[in-house]
């Protein structure tokens, strides 16, 4: 009998997997409570950068410092709902641990591994789909106030050094000879080659979908509200079973972990995003503005800025500030930018407290398999968790150390 394998979440994570597993020879059911590219999904909103130089932890020392200011202040593009600080104090306590040097090194190197090739890895599973349109390849800059403020960040240039990534550095003559539109506010760019994005990861994550199913996957649209070892359970009582059933549902997975007894310390990091409809310019090619944090993104539908964290209950509804501040920063990166109308969006990185996904067999089901946990970088890393969980799947060797995204490493 062939082995039946179902994967709950049709993200970038969940697509990519199923696909992968069909290209296998593996009979796959992918199983969402919406359709892949809904607005639902953190995959749809995101800034759709293959960031391959984004291999640091999500909080460093450099963020650290900042901290106090960043949660007080009202302009930060980080925010709190102060009614939230205790539930958040377990997750948050040992992120910042793993900020420090001594933690951050394995981070890098674990991250590296995940991210290093990530243009090739989405050329690879986009090839011969309709995803492939939207995958654009040129370089990452990322912009600063002043030289000083790149230079502040020696342990993560250091890091990125250490592993091969390469840039080059721009004044703000070079950048305006690149983009005239810049205003003066960003006087310092590290223009980081061999990168790529996505002008439209909903889009992307749809086609990919779209090719999984007529190729001979299925697609079921249900909410999971229970899981075994061999089955779901869903809203209206139906029951599905499966020999492995993976769990690639993003912000949502703590529940679902812990029918395993796994109290994974994720976070769902809230994020916005604002798509310029028809903007007076759109750069042809990404930025990421450090100090506001949010990426810059020429989309088919517009300019896309995409950012901010916020910390709040996975259920709220979202802020109007983050909106503000996005609405604001961009017209200190383009001061003469125009739009005719604005989308507005919120979503959920899944981030775990080591900035690490969660990827392998369960120890006490182990036909369970965890994938989620991708973070600010979930777009980048999704064809190659995708493999790794393919690998894991098929009990094939890999060649990559699989111990630092252990489901189990958390107790
Ligand atoms: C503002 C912002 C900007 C970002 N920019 C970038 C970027 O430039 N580059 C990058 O690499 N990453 C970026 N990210 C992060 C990236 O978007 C995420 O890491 C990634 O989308 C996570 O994908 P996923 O498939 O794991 O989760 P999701 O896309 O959220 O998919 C999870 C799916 O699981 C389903 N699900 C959950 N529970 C159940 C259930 N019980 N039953 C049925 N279905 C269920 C959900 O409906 C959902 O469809 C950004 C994120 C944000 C918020």
């Amino acid at each position: 009998m062939t082995e039946k394998i179902l994967v709950i979440g049709a993200g970038i994570t969940g697509v990519c997997i199923a696909e992968s597993l069909r290209r296998a020879g593996r009979s796959v059911t992918l199983i969402d409570r919406v359709p892949p590219g809904d607005t639902a999904q953190t995959s749809y909103g995101n800034a759709g950068l293959l960031a391959r130089e984004g291999v640091g932890p999500i909080l460093d020392t450099g963020i650290m410092l900042q901290l106090p200011k960043l949660l007080l202040d009202p302009n930060s593009p980080v925010k709190l709902r102060w009614s939230y600080l205790l539930r958040l104090i377990p997750w948050a306590l040992p992120a910042l641990r793993n900020g420090f040097k001594d933690r951050a090194h394995h981070i890098v190197t674990a991250m590296n591994e995940l991210i290093y090739d990530t243009v090739e890895q989405h050329s690879a599973i986009a090839n011969g789909t309709d995803a492939a349109q939207y995958i654009q390849k040129g370089e990452l800059t990322l912009l600063y106030r002043k030289k000083s403020d790149f230079t502040a960040s020696k342990f993560i240039n250091d890091a990125k050094k250490a592993v091969g990534i390469e840039w080059e550095e721009r004044d703000l003559a070079m950048l305006k000879e690149r983009d005239a539109a810049l205003g003066d506010a960003y006087t310092f760019g590290a223009a980081y080659p061999d990168h790529g994005w996505l002008t439209d990861p909903a889009a992307y994550v749809a086609a990919l979908a779209r090719h999984f199913t007529n190729s001979g996957g299925t697609f079921l649209n249900r909410e999971v509200v229970d899981i075994g070892t061999d089955r779901i359970t869903c809203t209206n009582g139906e029951e599905i079973t499966g020999d492995t059933i993976i769990l690639a549902t993003g912000a949502w997975s703590k529940k679902l972990a812990k029918t395993f007894g796994h109290n994974v310390p994720l976070q769902g990091e809230r994020g916005y995003h604002i798509l310029l409809k028809n903007p007076s310019q759109v750069p042809d090619l990404p930025y990421l503005i450090t100090d506001n944090k949010f990426g810059l993104t020429p989309m088919l539908g517009g300019l896309r800025c995409a950012g901010t964290t916020e910390f709040a209950p996975l259920d709220a509804e979202p802020s109007n500030s983050p909106i503000k501040l996005l609405e604001k920063s961009v017209k200190q990166v383009y001061p003469d930018l125009t739009w005719e109308s604005t989308e507005t969006w919120m979503g959920h990185r899944p981030t775990t407290v080591d900035s690490l996904p969660m990827l392998g067999r369960t120890k006490s089901a182990p036909n369970v398999i965890y994938a989620f946990g991708g973070q600010h970088l979930g777009l980048t890393m999704g064809p190659k968790v995708a493999q790794i969980i393919r690998d894991i799947v098929m009990d094939k060797p890999t060649n990559i150390d699989l111990s630092p995204y252990a489901v189990d490493r958390f107790g």
